[in-house]
This record gives C-alpha cells, sequence and structure tokens, in this order.
C-alpha cells in the first residue's frame, strides 16, 4: 500500500483522476506477457514530461521505486514492479503522434503509441515504418524502444535502433535531457538515444521518440520452400542472403512445428517436410520482386527444397503465412508448459545451433519445437514441460544459452532480459563488462530507483 503522505504528493502533481490505488487495479497492473505477478502500490499516468519530471523527482527523494509501463505484453518482466513501488503508465496521456515530417521522413511520437497505429498512419502518406513485433496490434513504441524490439521484417529491414534518430527522456533528478537529430549523420558527443535504447526502463523514462521512416516499397509477393531437413533449411536460409537474396522476411518452422499445425489445425503442409520456410520479398518494381524470387528459388532448391511456392495474390499469400503465425498456438500438443526463449545466432551458425538445441532436448527428454525469424538468425527455442519439470527445464534452457553463447550468439534476438533471464547474464556477460552495466546504471540512477533487479541491475 502506498503511504497515504506519498498519495497526496501524487495527487497534487497529476490529479485524483489519473492514479489508481485500488486493489482491482493493482492485479490488473500485476501481469505482463510473461504472466508472473508483482502488485504495484499505485499506478500513476503522467500528462506530459513535465508530470514525468516532478514525480521521478519527488521518488528519487523519497526513494519510490518507480517501474515504467506501455502495454506490458513483455516477455520478460520489465514492466513488472517486481519491488512494488509505483507504475509510470505511458499508455493513457502520453500516446501522441506529434508529427510526420515527410520532408525529412522521421516521425516525432510520445511513447505511449501503439506501433500499428504509427504504421497506418504513416502509410497513408506513402511511407513507412519497418518493426514489427509480433504485438504491433498493441504494444507501444516506447516499449518497442526500451525493449529493441525486432519483428519478421528485421532480414531486411532491421529492428527497433535502426530507426531511433533521437530521443527526449527523463532522469531519476527530473532533468529533462534530448539525445540525437532529425539528421542521418550525428556524430557530436556520445550515442545517449543508443545507450537508452534497449535499457528496459533501467536508465530513464522515454518521452519522447524520433524515429526513421523510410518510403514504402510498392510490390511485394510471398513465397514457400519446403526442405526435407532442417539442416537443409538452415543451410539455405545463410547461403541465398549470401547469395543476393534480400528478403523482407525469412521465417522458418521446424519438422515438430509443422507436424503440430497439422495436427491440430489441419494445415496444408507435407507430413514429410522437415522444415519449411516462408517469407515476403519487395521492391519498387515488379522486375526487383521478381529477382528476389528466382534467386531464393535457386538457392533453395541448391540446398534441398524440393518445393518452392510463390502466392499468386493476397488470399494465397494469407494461405502461405497461416502456418507461421499460428506456430506458438499449434505446440501446445507437446505439453502444457513451454519455456519460450528467443536466442540468435550469426547465421552461418544456425544448422550447429539448431542441431545442439535438439540433442539438449533429446538428453533431458524435452520436445523442443523452434520456429522463427531464420533470416535474421533469431529463433524461438520452445522447451516443452508439464508442471514438475521446470527446474529441469530451465537446466535445459541453461545448456542451450551456454552453447549459443560459445557459437558467437545472444540470450535474447527481442524480448530482453528483464527479470526472466536476469539469472543467465553472468552466461553472456563477464565480471568487467557487468560492472560497466552497473556503472552506466549508477551515473543515470545513482539512487537505483528506476526498475530496480531488471537486466541483473
Ligand atoms: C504475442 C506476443 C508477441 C510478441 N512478439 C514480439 C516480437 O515479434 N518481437 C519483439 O521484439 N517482441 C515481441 N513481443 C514482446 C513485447 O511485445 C515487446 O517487448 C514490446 O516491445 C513491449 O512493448 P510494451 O508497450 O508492451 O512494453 P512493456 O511490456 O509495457 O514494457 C517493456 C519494457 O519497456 C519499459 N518501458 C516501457 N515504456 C517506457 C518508457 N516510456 N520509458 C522507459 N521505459 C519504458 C518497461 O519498463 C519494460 O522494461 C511479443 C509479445 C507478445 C505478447
Amino acid at each position: 500500500m502506498i503511504d497515504k503522505k506519498h498519495l497526496k504528493a501524487f495527487i497534487e502533481m497529476v490529479g485524483k483522476e489519473n492514479i489508481y490505488d485500488d486493489k482491482a487495479h493493482m492485479i490488473a497492473y500485476s501481469y505482463d506477457a510473461t504472466r508472473t505477478r508483482y502488485e504495484p502500490d499505485a499506478v500513476i499516468f503522467p500528462r506530459d514530461e513535465h508530470d514525468v519530471s516532478n514525480i521521478l523527482k519527488y521518488c528519487n527523494q523519497h526513494l519510490i521505486v518507480i517501474t515504467p509501463r506501455g502495454a506490458g505484453s513483455g516477455f520478460t518482466g520489465g514492466a513488472l514492479p517486481a519491488n512494488g513501488g509505483i507504475i509510470l503508465g505511458m499508455e493513457k496521456h502520453m500516446n501522441k503522434i506529434l508529427e510526420i515530417d515527410t520532408q525529412n521522413m522521421v516521425a516525432v511520437v510520445q511513447p505511449g503509441v501503439i506501433n500499428m497505429d504509427l504504421q497506418k498512419h504513416v502509410e497513408e502518406l506513402g511511407l513507412f515504418y519497418p518493426p514489427d513485433p509480433a504485438s504491433e496490434e498493441y504494444s507501444t513504441l516506447g516499449g518497442n524502444v526500451s525493449e529493441n524490439a525486432g519483428g519478421m521484417r528485421a532480414a531486411k529491414y532491421g529492428i527497433t535502433k535502426d530507426y531511433v534518430m533521437a530521443l527526449k527522456a527523463v532522469r531519476t533528478n527530473g532533468d529533462i535531457i534530448r539525445a540525437g537529430k532529425k539528421t542521418i549523420k550525428d556524430v557530436a558527443g556520445y550515442n545517449i538515444a543508443g545507450i537508452l535504447t534497449g535499457s528496459e526502463g533501467t536508465l530513464a523514462i522515454l518521452t519522447e521518440l524520433t524515429l526513421k521512416l523510410i518510403p514504402k516499397p510498392k510490390y511485394k509477393k510471398t513465397y514457400m520452400g519446403i526442405f526435407p531437413s532442417v539442416d537443409n533449411a538452415m543451410n539455405a536460409v545463410f547461403k541465398s542472403l549470401s547469395a543476393g537474396a534480400n528478403p523482407v522476411a525469412m521465417e522458418f518452422l521446424d519438422q515438430l512445428v509443422i507436424q503440430a499445425l497439422i495436427e491440430k489445425l489441419g494445415v496444408n503442409l507435407p507430413t514429410d517436410a522437415g522444415a519449411v520456410l516462408v517469407g515476403d520479398v519487395d521492391g519498387n518494381v515488379p522486375e526487383e520482386v521478381e529477382f528476389q524470387l528466382e534467386t531464393l528459388e535457386k538457392s533453395f532448391k541448391e540446398n534441398g527444397a524440393y518445393e518452392f511456392k510463390i502466392a499468386k495474390d493476397n488470399e494465397e499469400a494469407k494461405e502461405l503465412w497461416y502456418a507461421r503465425k499460428n506456430a506458438s498456438q499449434s505446440i501446445t500438443i507437446f505439453g502444457n508448459k513451454k519455456l519460450n526463449e528467443d536466442i540468435s545466432v550469426p547465421r552461418s551458425m544456425l544448422p550447429h545451433a539448431l542441431r545442439e538445441i535438439y540433442a539438449i532436448g533429446d538428453k533431458y527428454g524435452f520436445k523442443v519445437p523452434c520456429f522463427g525469424h531464420a533470416g535474421d538468425g533469431n529463433i524461438h527455442v520452445n522447451v516443452m514441460i508439464d508442471a514438475l519439470q521446470i527446474d529441469m527445464g530451465h537446466q535445459a534452457i541453461k545448456e542451450i544459452f551456454e552453447m549459443v553463447v560459445k557459437m558467437g550468439g545472444t540470450l535474447s534476438g527481442e524480448h530482453g532480459i528483464g527479470t526472466s533471464k536476469a539469472p543467465f547474464m553472468g552466461i553472456a556477460f563477464n565480471q568487467v563488462e557487468r560492472q560497466l552495466f552497473s556503472d552506466i546504471k549508477k551515473a543515470f540512477d545513482p539512487n537505483g530507483i528506476l526498475n530496480p533487479g531488471k537486466m541483473g541491475l
């Protein structure tokens, strides 16, 4: 429960209507997509950056812990108030698209804007905001920048960090800072916007984002390659890309996922398929799209694909995408609980990484269906367990992380560290590197009031 004296101070700052402290709302705000629960003491909705500044200054003086929150769709507990205190909800007021500068092709937005709202808005103007996490319909751009979110289009267009040109943020002492510019080039000073991108709400509160836009490509086509084995498909990924293919997306389904899709949803895929790659190619002229498709087909076939399909129209494109879009829900046939990780490896290591992942699964007797963003090396690894196997499941995950890091990969390609992966940070970073993280945290937040415990900080 929040102390009455603090509640009164917050009411004076933002008004009673912008604060929740009742039990029902504390329960509602105790979750994110991890489904772990921590109740806050209050939820406060700042109206603008001055409210954010006043709240932070007060909390810093009184050592009240703050957890910033967008839509709460995070997969690693970043928006959970693991140490109580207040949640700063950015979605209620700070959700406006402030400017679309069509001449410089940038958008200036508040952090509570939903990703898809920006995409739709700029597409009406012939522009394109490519980062497309699967949560794009509800996740906020503030959450996307704080998690450095990626999506299916990352293979060609990169991830959120590639679109953050500048931002405004509030430090725990209440200072409002600007970092970056609308310019393409800016090498003056430290790249503070770069440090804040992916910082999971541990350093400062983001209050304004300047995001790069690009022209919207005019033509798009969907393809699917069917392979006898995962090894064939994984070789086709990096070999087709190094042969000059530049697909928007190259998504992967393994044999277990294909089996689940057929059994649970009756998806029309060959029962003997060992793996599938599906994705889009795009371009500004039809010839560019044709070139992409020819390059992919040639390379896929050289790497063992026995079928290469191209969707004739939108309906067929939707059919090809259906399998990938329903992969996650179908694999529940293998266990009632999944430990879902999102490792990422250099693309040439994909065949080796997948072999090792299945070997670790076999060792523990777990099915490990895998799918995801093969075109950028980011694979969703799902260790399927039942409720009594959680410890063993985590042991398997630890071995997977150790193997991935050894081959030059990372613990997380897009979901971040939060609380869920904090215990594994020692696998990926040595003592000296972790000390540097702590030093950066101290420079921004000397009293440790912002999202403590996240990323192991
Ligand atoms: C079904 C589903 C699919 C998903 N698919 C993807 C995917 O394809 N790619 C991907 O990358 N992620 C994916 N995610 C994870 C999640 O949606 C992303 O991490 C997203 O960026 C979180 O946005 P949010 O607004 O929900 O942020 P929240 O979950 O509310 O917060 C995320 C982090 O950002 C911090 N934060 C939020 N706003 C601010 C702010 N203004 N200032 C400072 N810190 C802030 C929070 O403290 C927290 O640490 C998926 C999630 C779900 C449920």
